[in-house]
This record gives structure tokens, C-alpha cells and sequence, in this order.
């Protein structure tokens, strides 16, 4: 393990300096009416030898090593360079939603660097939005001062993967989030009465927090009927999109502006 990490280490730095971390977008949509509302960026590893390798096989690694705070700082460089050129093409990317490692939290350099990211990209505060983790062990108790920074800064935060990590209330009561993410764990159990009650009670209380809602791993009808039916309007997940190049991304906007008045989506089908 320890030989792994030392691996991984200088693999990593070897993948900054090359430019291996891409970017890919998956589409957030209104289930109400099927429009799309933003994306979520999620990292991939694109390896000289051509196999592109998935967060979760290197982002627990990092966190360990130190170094998620580097990946996290060059997905936000990334994203906002894509902003910025799509802009010029007069193409909206954004609102695009940023993974931040709970591990930054108690540290300042991500905002110190975001400020400078920002800035150099022209970057306005509704083409760019933050999703933080609670998952990751040993998390600091920075987390409601890092909150509070990116909120100053005039950003929305989104808790992430709500109901799978530790102390889920607990942060929720400390930290002041604008968005929650029900996590795919809840939703793929839909149908399930437990899970249902669980998702039911846990978008309310959102409701009452004055928290939006977005549910991820969103894959069936049934899904979609079950979380409007309880007043949950944003959804990302298989249904609608997988995680898509920048490319395909930008294809996949033009495609769906171009036919919603002919109704091809799938979900504009749906009479809920
Ligand atoms: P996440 O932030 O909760 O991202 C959602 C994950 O769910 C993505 O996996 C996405 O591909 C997957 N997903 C989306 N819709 C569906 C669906 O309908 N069904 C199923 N089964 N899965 C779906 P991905 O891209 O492998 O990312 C895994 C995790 O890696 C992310 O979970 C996030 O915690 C982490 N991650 C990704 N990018 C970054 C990053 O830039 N920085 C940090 N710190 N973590 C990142
Ligand atoms: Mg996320
Ligand atoms: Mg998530």
C-alpha cells in the first residue's frame, strides 16, 4: 500500500505536468420541464498509454497523499478555461458544478487560487457553483469556515452524496449550504418503501432548510415520477445523460435546443 502510494505520487505529479486531467460534464435538467440547467465537472485521468481512468481509483488515494487539494485546483483551472472559450463561441457551459474534496477544509489555498482562477477567466458567479463531499475520512473541522469563504465569494455551494457519509445532520446544521444532492444510494432504492420514506422526509426537510434539491443516479420513469411527486425538480443521472467530453457536451445542448419544441426527449413523454 505504502509502495502504491509512493506510485501514485509520482504518477501524479508526471500526469499535472502532461496535462492528463480532463474534464468531463454530465447535465443537471428541470424534470418539470425537461430543460437542462447546468452540469456537474468530473475528473477523468487521460494516461499517455490511452486508457482513461476513472475518480475513484485515484481521488482516495490523493486525499491520502495530500495532494487532493492540487487535482481539485486543476479540475477548477480546467473548467473555467472551458467556460471561458465556450463563451467566446458564444456557448453557455455553466452553470458548471465543481467537486471539492472535504480535505481542503481548515486550508485557504483553494480559495486564494479560485480568486485568481476566477478572475484571470472572467468568471461570473452564476457560470460556476461548488459540490463538497462529506465523504472522505478524516475530514478537518474547517468545513463550515470553507463553506463561508466560497459563499462570500458570492458562490453556491452544494453538499454532496447527502445520506451515505458520516454526520451528515451535523454538518448540515453547521454549515451553511445552498443545495443538497441526494445520493444515488437512495435513489437507485426507489421502490423500496424504507428508502422511500428515508428520500421523502430527507427532500422535505431540505424544503424547510431552504435548500434546492438535485437527486443523483437518476436512471428509470419511475425515479422521476416517485421525486416530483415529493416536490424534488433537479435531476442528474443515466436517464438523461452519462458524463460526456466537452465536445460532446456542447453537441448534446445544441441537439436538445434544436429539438425541444419536437419532443424527442424521452422525459418530455412522461405526463406526470
Ligand atoms: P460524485 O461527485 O457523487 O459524482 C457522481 C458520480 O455518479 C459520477 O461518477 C457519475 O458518473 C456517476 N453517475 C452519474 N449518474 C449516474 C447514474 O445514473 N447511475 C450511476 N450508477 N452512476 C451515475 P464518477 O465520475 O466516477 O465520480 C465518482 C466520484 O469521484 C464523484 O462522485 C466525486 O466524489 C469524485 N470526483 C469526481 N471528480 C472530482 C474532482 O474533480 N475532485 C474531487 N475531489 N473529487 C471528484
Ligand atoms: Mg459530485
Ligand atoms: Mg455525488
Amino acid at each position: 500500500m505504502v509502495e502504491n502510494l509512493f506510485i501514485m505520487e509520482q504518477e501524479f505529479h508526471g500526469a499535472l505536468k502532461n496535462s492528463e486531467f480532463r474534464v468531463w460534464y454530465q447535465p443537471q435538467i428541470d424534470m418539470r420541464t425537461g430543460k437542462h440547467c447546468g452540469a456537474e465537472a468530473l475528473v477523468r485521468w487521460q494516461k499517455q498509454d490511452g486508457s482513461l481512468v476513472k475518480p475513484d481509483a485515484f481521488v482516495p488515494p490523493l486525499e491520502k497523499l495530500g495532494l487532493i487539494a492540487r487535482l481539485d485546483e486543476e479540475v477548477l483551472e480546467n473548467v473555467c478555461r472551458d467556460i471561458s472559450q465556450a463563451r467566446k463561441q458564444g456557448i453557455t457551459l455553466g452553470p458548471v458544478s465543481v467537486n471539492l474534496s472535504r480535505l481542503q477544509a481548515g486550508r485557504n489555498v483553494i480559495t486564494e487560487k479560485l480568486k485568481k482562477i476566477t478572475e484571470e477567466y472572467e468568471i461570473t458567479r452564476d457560470e460556476l457553483f461548488f459540490e463538497i463531499t462529506e465523504t472522505a475520512d478524516g475530514a478537518e473541522d474547517g468545513l463550515p469556515g470553507l463553506v463561508e469563504q466560497l459563499r462570500e465569494k458570492g458562490f453556491q455551494i452544494a453538499m454532496d452524496d447527502f445520506g451515505t457519509g458520516n454526520s451528515s445532520l451535523k454538518v448540515l446544521q453547521e454549515s451553511h449550504f445552498d443545495i443538497l444532492k441526494l445520493d444515488r444510494y437512495f435513489v437507485a432504492r426507489i421502490g423500496d418503501p424504507k428508502a422511500e420514506i428515508i428520500l421523502a422526509s430527507t427532500i422535505a426537510m431540505a424544503g424547510d432548510l431552504g435548500l434546492e434539491v438535485v437527486a443523483e443516479g437518476v436512471e428509470t420513469e419511475e425515479q422521476i415520477r416517485f421525486l416530483l411527486g415529493h416536490q424534488c425538480h433537479l435531476a442528474q443521472g443515466y436517464y438523461y445523460s452519462r458524463p460526456l467530453t466537452k465536445e460532446q457536451y456542447i453537441k448534446w445542448q445544441k441537439v436538445r435546443n434544436s429539438s425541444r419544441a419536437g419532443g424527442i426527449f424521452r422525459e418530455r413523454k412522461l405526463h406526470i
